[in-house]
């Protein structure tokens, strides 16, 4: 038993600032779009998740669904 403080949440202020975006990456490339149920190509920002994964975010060319891919760990 680790103490009675279960009401204390671990570490989850990751705080974003929004203000000090280093150097804007992109994307390029395929994306799996779930509504389409087909590969589509498209351009997006690519942002860092809380766990350090790095994510593409895009939109379909087509019906405007967010499209994710993940790209590994930063
Ligand atoms: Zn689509």
């Amino acid at each position: 038993m680790l103490g009675t403080n279960a009401a204390v949440p671990a570490q989850t202020h990751l705080v974003y600032d929004k203000e000090k975006t280093v150097a804007e990456e992109t994307y390029e490339g395929e994306f799996y779009c779930v509504k389409c149920k087909d590969k589509r190509s498209a351009k997006g920002n690519i942002v860092v998740n809380d766990r350090g994964t790095k994510m593409a975010k895009a939109k379909c060319p087509k019906c405007g669904t967010n499209l994710n891919r993940i790209l590994g760990k930063a």
